[in-house]
C-alpha cells in the first residue's frame, strides 16, 4: 500500500487568523451597526444618531454623546481583545455592559475602513483617528467636536470577496433587518434618543427610526409603532420562577396586530436584545388557540440574575443559554395559557396536581 505522509501541523499566520475571526463577529450590516450602537450605550450616551449612506452599502456612522475615549487609549482602542469592560473571566458573571470581548472595533478595522472622532470631558479638542486593517493608528489629527464619539465604517467586507458580493446583493434585506434591530434598541434603551437616517442618491435623506428618549417602555412602543399598535397590547408581568420574571407587552387575544408571523416580536434578557426562537414559537402557538386570524405582537424582557444566563454563546451574542431553560419554558407556557386560553389553563393545572 502507498505510504501516507502525515502533514506537519503549523500555526496559522496572525493576519490570516484575524481575517478568519473578524468575519464571525461581524456577520452582516445589522451586526456591524449593532456593535457600534452597543458601544454608545455602554459609554452612557443619551443621544445616538446612526447615519447610513446608500442603505449602509457605502458607509455607516454612529454619533454619540457618551463619555468619549481618553487619548491614553487611542493606541489600543482597536486592538483585538482590548476592552475597558472586562479583564478576567469571573467578571463575566456580573457583567452589565453589552460589550466585553474587545472584538468589534478590531473586526471592523479588518473588514472595512474605520475612523473615529472622540473627545472626553477632560479634553478641549477632539481627535480624529484612522486605523489600518490590523487596528493600528495610521493618522491622528485634532478636530472640533462636542464630548462623545463618532465611529465611521466605509466599504464593509471589502476584503472578504464572497461576503462582499452577498452584502451588495442583499443590501435591501440587510437594511430591513437593521431597521428592525434598531427598533429593538429603541424599545429597550430608556432615556436614550435614538435616530437613524439613510441618505441615498443626491443627498436625499430619510429618517427611518426615531425615539424621543423617554424613560418608559410604553412611550417607546408608541414612538416606534404608533398609538394604534399600542392600544392592541396588554401589559404583562409574569412570575416565571424564583430567578425569572418576564415584563412587557403582548397582543390582546381579540386584537392581534402583527402583519405576519414573527413581525414585531422583540425579546430581551435584562434589556439586551436577543433571539428567542423557542419563546417566539410558544407565543405564536398559544396565541393561535385564542385568535387564529391574526398574529401576536410580543415585547418581552426576561429579568434574571446575570449568574443564571450566558450570553457568551455565539460571537454576535444574539443567543443566550439559561440554567434550567426547560422549566422556564414550561412555566412561561402555563402563564401564557392563563392569558390566552383561561379554561385550558385551569384544566392543565388541575391535571398536574
Ligand atoms: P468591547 O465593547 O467588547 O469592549 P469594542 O471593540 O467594541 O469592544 O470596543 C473597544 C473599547 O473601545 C471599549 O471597551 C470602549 O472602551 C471603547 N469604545 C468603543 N466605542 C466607544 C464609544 N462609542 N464611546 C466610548 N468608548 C468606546
Ligand atoms: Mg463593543
Amino acid at each position: 500500500s502507498p505510504a501516507l505522509t502525515s502533514p506537519s501541523i503549523k500555526p496559522i499566520n496572525k493576519n490570516a487568523i484575524h481575517r478568519i475571526c473578524s468575519g464571525q463577529v461581524i456577520l452582516d450590516l445589522p451586526s456591524a451597526v449593532k456593535e457600534l450602537v452597543e458601544n454608545s450605550l455602554d459609554a452612557g450616551a443619551t443621544s445616538i444618531e446612526v447615519s447610513l449612506k446608500e442603505y449602509g452599502e457605502e458607509s455607516f456612522q454612529v454619533v454619540d454623546n457618551g463619555c468619549g475615549i481618553s487619548p491614553n487609549n487611542f493606541k489600543v482602542l482597536a486592538l483585538k481583545h482590548h476592552t475597558s469592560k472586562l479583564s478576567d473571566f469571573p467578571d463575566l458573571q456580573s457583567l452589565t455592559t453589552f460589550g466585553f470581548r474587545g472584538e468589534a472595533l478590531s473586526a471592523l478595522c479588518n473588514l472595512g475602513e474605520l475612523t473615529v472622532e472622540t473627545r472626553t470631558q477632560n479634553e478641549k479638542v477632539a481627535t480624529h483617528l484612522s486605523f489600518d486593517r490590523f487596528g493600528l493608528v495610521t493618522d491622528e489629527r485634532t478636530t472640533a467636536r462636542q464630548v462623545g464619539t463618532t465611529v465611521t465604517v466605509k466599504k464593509l467586507f471589502s476584503n472578504l470577496p464572497v461576503r462582499c458580493k452577498e452584502f451588495h446583493r442583499n443590501i435591501r434585506k440587510e437594511y430591513g433587518k437593521l431597521i428592525s434591530l434598531l427598533n429593538a434598541y429603541a424599545l429597550t434603551a430608556k432615556g436614550v434618543r435614538l435616530v437613524c437616517k439613510n441618505t441615498t442618491g443626491k443627498n436625499k435623506s430619510t429618517v427611518v427610526v426615531k425615539t424621543q428618549g423617554s424613560g418608559s417602555l410604553k412611550d417607546n412602543i408608541i414612538t416606534v409603532f404608533g398609538t394604534n399598535t399600542f392600544t392592541c397590547l396588554e401589559p404583562v408581568s409574569l412570575f416565571i420562577s424564583e430567578t425569572c420574571q418576564v415584563d412587557g407587552f403582548l397582543s390582546k387575544s381579540g386584537n392581534g396586530s402583527g402583519r405576519s408571523l414573527g413581525d414585531r416580536q422583540f425579546f430581551f434578557v435584562n434589556g439586551r436584545p436577543v433571539d428567542m426562537p423557542k419563546v417566539s414559537k410558544l407565543v405564536n402557538e398559544l396565541y393561535r388557540s385564542a385568535n387564529s386570524k391574526q398574529y401576536p405582537v410580543a415585547i418581552m424582557n426576561f429579568v434574571v440574575p446575570t449568574r443564571v444566563c450566558d450570553v457568551n454563546v455565539t460571537p454576535d451574542k444574539r443567543k443566550v443559554f439559561f440554567t434550567d431553560e426547560g422549566s422556564i419554558l414550561n412555566s412561561l407556557k402555563e402563564a401564557l395559557l392563563k392569558i390566552y386560553s383561561p379554561n385550558l389553563a385551569s384544566f392543565s393545572v388541575q391535571k398536574a396536581d
